[in-house]
């Protein structure tokens, strides 16, 4: 269970935030208005200010730069600005730069088409440096604002389903027996609930199978605890080959041993499924020379069937199966009883 624990927690690291720089695109053919914006912006180190003048290569360096904004000209060779603009915002990664225009008309027309058309500013050439600058890092600072705000959610998004798969995991493993590796005894008991409210509900019976390994104390003292275990592990297996349905069941019980639920199963064929478990583990021939007269790993097991009553609960089915088993053993283990077929005490 550590293990889940430590993987969680080692992958459970503050968000590293990226540390963005402001990055200036101006997408200009006039090389006089370029040299004349790189040198308003020349004084400002965490300003980074690329350029193009070849229209046609505008979309592919943004996309390449991903700039914190665009200062964008609408004249252009052969180019419409505008068109630029809209194709940035039809991108995925581009649409939410933010496009200032640079335009050579202080026109109100143009400017509401310019916003119009998904610009977020508009300067008319050649502005004043104070007014780029100002400009500048205004929607650069709103862009950067939201890439980190982006990668938070993307952080918190990933954790969060860390944290799920780490929750799911550690209800898995909180539901299994460290040694067998089948269903511990919590497991079973929520198990045996849910199952006997199902069956209540749909008026079907619900067989409940108890094996203990006989003389299980005698294997330990012949070949020592962890052969033992072993042993218990190769009895999980034996069960579990046998369970046909999804909803069946094989959990262990304690010690030595262990039970198996089978849902819609009557009382013929929880038996038979006992007796096929019981010939399989014999059917394994492992040593026990203590188990006289057989010598091998052999079980015995106690059925019980019932419809469930609201009179009765899983207690009742327990105590029944326990009953059977109790006979079992004392008509000399190997073999499965039902419940049904012992006279009233
Ligand atoms: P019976 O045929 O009547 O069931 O006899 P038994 O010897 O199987 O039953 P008993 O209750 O006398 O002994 C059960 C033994 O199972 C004693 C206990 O040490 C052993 N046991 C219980 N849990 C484990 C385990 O996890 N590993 C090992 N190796 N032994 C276990
Ligand atoms: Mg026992
Ligand atoms: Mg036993």
């Amino acid at each position: 269970m550590s293990d889940v624990f430590t993987a969680a927690a080692e992958q459970e690291q503050e968000p590293a935030v990226t540390a963005f720089k402001v990055r200036v695109l101006l997408v200009d053919d006039q090389l006089i208005i370029v040299e004349a914006v790189r040198r308003m912006l020349s004084d400002h180190p965490d300003i980074e200010f690329h350029h193009v003048t070849d229209p046609q290569q505008a979309f592919d360096t943004a996309l390449l730069l991903q700039p914190t904004v665009i200062l964008q000209d609408l004249v252009l060779p052969e180019v419409d600005g505008f068109d630029l603009i809209r194709r940035y915002r039809a991108h995925d990664i581009l649409r939410h730069i933010p496009v200032i225009v640079l335009s050579s008309h202080e026109d109100p027309k143009l400017k509401a088409h310019s916003f119009a058309m998904g610009a977020n500013d508009y300067m008319v050439k050649l502005p004043d440096r104070l007014e780029v600058l100002a400009r500048v890092r205004y929607h650069s600072a709103a862009h950067i604002n939201r890439l980190q705000r982006d990668e938070a959610f993307r952080f918190l998004r990933e954790s969060q389903q860390r944290l799920a798969d780490a929750n799911i995991a550690l209800q898995k493993l909180a539901a299994l027996d460290s040694l067998t590796g089948i269903a511990n005894r919590r497991r079973f008991d929520e198990v045996l609930q849910i199952e006997w409210q199902r069956a209540q509900r749909e008026r079907q019976p619900l067989a409940l199978l108890l094996c203990d390994v006989d003389f299980f104390k005698c294997y330990n003292d012949s070949f020592g605890h962890p052969a033992g275990d072993l042993c218990l592990k190769k009895t999980a297996a034996v069960l579990t080959a046998h369970l046909k349905r999804a909803a069946d069941l094989a959990a262990r019980y304690g010690g030595e041993e262990f039970a198996i639920i089978l849902p819609d199963t009557d009382a013929a064929g929880a038996l038979t499924v006992a007796q096929a478990c019981i010939a399989h583990l014999q059917g394994l021939g492992m040593a026990n020379p203590g188990a006289q007269p057989l010598g091998v790993v052999t079980m015995s097991v106690g059925v019980a069937t019932m419809v469930p009553t609201p009179e009765h609960g899983p207690a009742e089915l327990i105590a029944q199966a326990d009953r059977a088993l109790y006979a079992a053993k004392r008509s000399g283990r190997n073999c499965a009883l039902d419940a049904a077929s012992l006279t009233p005490a």
